[in-house]
């Protein structure tokens, strides 16, 4: 333990790693500094069943259990931690924050574990232009503190989707609910899926995600994303 200590004052001492948000000197471990974490609001969603995450889900699609960490605000301190994670290379935070959310889970469920984790998955391009898909890394680190194993390649992205914001409402939802296809049909016959995601924003992407994930004979939806956009 004490080593362990030793060595992670040596990283901080000589790769010190800055606050997300104001850019303060923090200790490798911290993705803020104290008064930016405080910023930070973590949600009730994991003691309370009927929170905000599934009432807005709920609107949409009929899902067991529903949570995200922290709730979003525009040009937030959260904002900007999730725009580091997809457009910053910083993984690091995604796999901290999903191994917040599997703490959280773990009490939140007890033995009602889900028995899968699938994140929401971006096409091949944007994947490759990114190096790695954030939602994918959120799942690992839930799963390193669940021991969930993680299914990649069942659900996959179809269309990429990148002029969406330029569309009306209706035909951004249709190409939305066209996007997602399964690989193999049946696979998850009775299991629980948990389906994960960095930001709930409107639900049309989980929705149109859950309605796949339905067809291919799973018992139960559980929903997890890093934070909730506030409306
Ligand atoms: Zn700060």
């Amino acid at each position: 333990m004490r080593i362990c200590q030793l060595f992670t004052d040596a990283v901080d001492f000589f790769y010190p790693t800055h606050c997300i948000s104001c850019h303060s000197i923090v200790s490798s471990k911290d993705v803020f500094c104290l008064y930016c974490a405080t910023k930070c609001k973590a949600t009730d969603h994991f003691k309370i069943q009927n929170n905000e995450t599934k009432a807005r889900t709920l609107l949409r699609v009929d899902v067991r259990w529903s949570a995200a960490l922290f709730t979003y605000v525009k040009h937030g301190h959260v904002q900007k931690a999730i725009h580091m994670i997809k457009y910053g290379g910083r993984k690091d935070i995604a796999i901290k924050w999903g191994k917040l959310f599997g703490e959280n889970y773990l009490s939140a469920v007890g033995r009602e574990l889900a028995d899968v984790i699938i994140p929401i998955p971006v096409h091949y391009k944007r994947r490759r232009k990114r190096g790695y898909n954030q939602s994918e890394v959120f799942a690992k680190g839930i799963s390193l503190i669940t021991g969930i194993k993680i299914i990649n390649n069942l659900l996959v992205k179809q269309s990429n989707q990148i002029t969406l914001t330029q569309q009306s409402r209706e035909s951004r939802f249709l190409q939305v609910r066209e996007s997602f296809a399964l690989s193999k049909k049946n696979s998850l016959q009775g299991k629980i899926v948990l389906l994960v995601d960095d930001v709930l924003t409107t639900g049309a992407t989980i929705e149109a995600a859950v309605e796949k994930l339905n067809g291919s004979g799973c018992k139960e939806i559980d929903l997890g994303f890093i934070a909730l956009a506030k409306n």
